[in-house]
């Protein structure tokens, strides 16, 4: 089933124009390294290990997770702002969700308040098993993989203020667990014909805005 989909992601989705560097096997690959010791799975270190951008990754992943038959979940957070409950994060269960409150302290949020530091998370769907064997051979040594971190390639190297940012952020966010802000993941979720990739991200991008517009009025 994992192959299935992740097969059928690529071709129907035509990933190989869009990214064309990165193959099938870079794909598989890197979810099967990540997944062996990882809840979450990080666009940011793909990126940085395939020498792609911050954005192209991210949306790479929105590719990934684009409908149900997808490979992978978004998960959305945000992290208390009392400082007693400093790395208690608070998780969506769903985006119907209006008010939140942290396990810790029981401070109660409204969706509009945190809006601006909601963070989104990718995580192999529960009901995927990745099978032992490797689709295709790695024709590479196995122990090159952070080859890309020794050199960045041109194209990595910061071109303009926003992708200055965006790098520095990937590189100080080595974490697995570390969340890509919401706007980002709304800005890449539109395909080449620009249309949404994952609805359920585009339903709770509308459901932000309406908030955001009535909070304005
Ligand atoms: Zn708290």
């Amino acid at each position: 089933m994992y192959y299935k989909k992740l097969e059928h992601i690529y071709r129907s989705q035509d990933i190989k124009s869009l990214f064309p560097k990165i193959t099938i096997e870079k794909i598989d690959l890197f979810i099967r390294k990540t997944d062996a010791f990882s809840t979450f799975i990080s666009p940011y270190k793909f990126a940085m290990e395939n020498g792609i951008t911050i954005n192209e990754s991210v949306k790479l992943f929105m590719y990934l997770t684009y409908e149900d038959d997808g490979l992978f979940d978004t998960i959305f957070y945000f992290e208390c702002s009392r400082s007693s409950c400093h790395s208690s994060r608070i998780y969506f269960s769903n985006i119907d969700e209006d008010v939140l409150h942290c396990d810790e302290c029981g401070k109660r949020y409204s969706l509009q308040t945190i809006r601006p530091y909601i963070k989104v998370l990718f995580k192999l769907k529960d009901d995927i098993d990745i099978p032992n064997e490797i689709l295709t051979k790695k024709k590479s040594d196995p122990n090159s993989t952070y080859q890309a971190l020794e050199g960045l390639p041109d194209h990595l190297k910061p071109e303009s203020p926003s992708s200055l940012t965006e790098f520095s952020q990937a590189h100080d966010e080595g974490d697995d667990s570390e969340g890509v802000d919401i706007d980002l993941v709304f800005k890449e979720n539109i395909n080449k014909k620009g249309n949404p990739i994952s609805p359920l991200v585009e339903r709770f991008k509308k459901k932000v805005m309406e908030i955001q517009t009535s909070h304005v009025k």
